[in-house]
């Protein structure tokens, strides 16, 4: 990262901390390694993130529906899906430091050293040597890479490296009163299982025929083995997800329909299309037959934010296999039964929202010939911003207030807005030009006489005067659903 780059991203995370976004968990016990909590305006923010996917998602798709699945499952599901077996990290600790590290993010970190340094032949080979390895769980390989491209540990600069070995990232907990007759279970690791296990619940009761989708927003839980990037990696986290279920055969073609619909989400929130690319798996999962990643360009680089997958009908198998129950769809169409094919589209909500931080965050020069300025704003989608409008009164006194509470009480019934007397107006538009709202609105002497309110954007700090009356439509056109959502179509 650059030291421009860097900056801008420290800035993103005290900013994020000083506006009520986002505060690490059990701050005043000095932290919880990646683990944060979402304050006042982040709640919101995240709201509104999630509100976005589910109207995309469910209330425009004719054949997807919700489901709300319990974060604790049976154990065996996770023995079906691979989790207990297979979803490991490689990890390697360094004996001076005591610290742990993924392996092969060591070596990533190198081949972005040698990007940087320009010797970009070294870093083409040790990436082709780091996918060879990683594709045959060489783990030796890994080590010997870590010994030949002499990676020290950040910390203790030594290169006095333990073995390379596996680490399980699912948290494991007891249910059941006591200790001898309690059972292993598992905080699940991925919401996806949930939507599987009750894919002929949903089906049968829904009355749904294939193609259709179940999409669930819900906390996974994984132990990184190191935690970093603020809330990019995070030990608790947030999934958005939606399994597909196709007839097989047909499942490349919706894997494909499915890449451009998710890309079209994210890019209609107005961002830079050339900060998003899709990056196809080099290294396929046993049980997909394609998978792509949208990337989102962080301060710190091109990083995943959704997975995009054709699982084929793996997981529905395995919960046959195991379970011993069909999870088979009888297709009126080809009079066949089967097992579906399902194509996964599966996005963090809380790299979502760095990603809609990152893009939103910008500390602006509004220097003019009498002075000079500065602001941070986020340039938020209106949809988005946690408040979408702010009232004051330009004077704490001669009524204003309670003119200004007035229109409060009104537009509140249709948005999210807040009221605000303190400091000076220009202090009070700063304030929230720095969590996104996009309209503030200010009752001054005039509003006495003729029921008119300057409002201001945040965008252009245009201001102009307007009618009350007119406030509740001005606003609802800006934050309107309808118009985000017709974007999708
Ligand atoms: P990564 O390679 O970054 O670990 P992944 O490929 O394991 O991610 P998936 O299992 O495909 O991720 O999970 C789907 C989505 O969940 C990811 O695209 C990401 O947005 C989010 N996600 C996964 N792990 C975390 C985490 N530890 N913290 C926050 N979000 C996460």
């Amino acid at each position: 990262m650059s030291k421009q780059t860097d900056d801008f991203f420290k800035n993103v995370i005290s900013h994020a901390k000083e506006y009520g976004f986002v505060f690490p968990s059990s701050e005043i016990y000095d932290g919880l390694s990646a683990v944060y909590d979402y304050g006042q305006m982040g709640a919101e923010l995240k709201n509104n993130i999630k509100t976005y996917w589910w109207k995309a998602m469910v209330q425009l798709h004719e054949n997807i529906v919700g489901l709300d699945s319990a974060i604790f499952m049976h154990p065996t599901i996770w023995k079906a899906s691979g989790h207990v077996d297979g979803f490991n990290d490689p990890m390697i600790d360094n004996k001076d430091s005591k610290k742990r590290y993924r392996a092969d993010q060591l070596i990533e970190d190198k081949i972005a050293r040698y990007v940087a340094d320009g010797k970009t032949d070294k870093a083409a080979k040790l990436q082709a040597d780091l996918d060879t390895a990683l594709s045959a769980d060489d783990l030796p390989r890994l080590k010997s890479l870590i010994e030949e491209h002499e990676i020290v540990c950040p910390v203790s600069g030594t290169r006095n490296w333990t073995d390379v070995r596996q680490f399980n990232l699912m948290f494991s907990t007891q249910m059941g009163a006591s200790a001898e007759g309690a059972e292993v279970v598992y905080l699940r690791p991925e919401t996806a299982q949930g939507i599987f296990v009750n894919f002929l619940n949903v089906q049968k009761t829904g009355r749904q025929k294939i193609p259709f989708g179940i999409a669930q927003i819900g906390k996974a839980f994984r132990n990184e083995v190191i935690a970093r990037q603020f809330i990019m990696r995070m030990r608790e986290f947030e999934q958005m997800e939606m399994q597909f279920f196709v007839r097989p055969g047909t499942e490349l073609d919706w894997y494909a329909q499915w890449k451009e619909t998710r890309l079209k989400w994210h890019l209609a929130l107005g961002s830079d299309q050339r900060k998003y690319r899709f990056h196809d798996h080099v290294k396929l999962a046993h049980y997909a037959n394609a998978a792509v990643d949208i990337e989102y360009e962080f301060p710190f680089g091109f990083k995943e934010v959704e997975g995009i997958h054709s699982r084929t009908d793996f997981d529905l198998s395995q919960h046959q296999k195991f379970s011993g129950k069909k999870l088979q769809y009888f297709d009126p169409e080809i009079n066949q039964n089967y097992v579906p094919y399902v194509i996964e589209t599966s996005i963090g909500l809380d790299r979502m929202f760095l990603t809609v931080l990152c893009n939103a965050f910008e500390e602006q020069n509004i220097s003019s010939e009498e002075k000079q300025d500065s602001r941070t704003v986020l340039h938020l989608h209106p949809v988005l911003a946690p408040v979408k409008a702010a009232i004051f009164p330009l004077i704490k006194k001669d009524g204003l207030p309670e003119k200004a509470k007035e229109i409060l009480k009104q537009l509140q019934l249709e948005h999210n807005v807040i009221y605000e007397e303190k400091d000076a107006i220009g202090k009070r538009y700063r304030r929230q030009d720095a969590i996104g709202t996009p309209f503030c609105i200010t009752v001054d002497h005039q509003t006495l006489q003729d029921d008119s309110v300057t409002i201001r954007h945040r965008d252009s700090m245009e201001q102009k005067r307007i009618s009350i009356s007119a406030l509740s439509s001005k606003i609802a056109e800006l934050v309107s659903w309808k118009n985000l959502l017709e974007q999708l179509l």
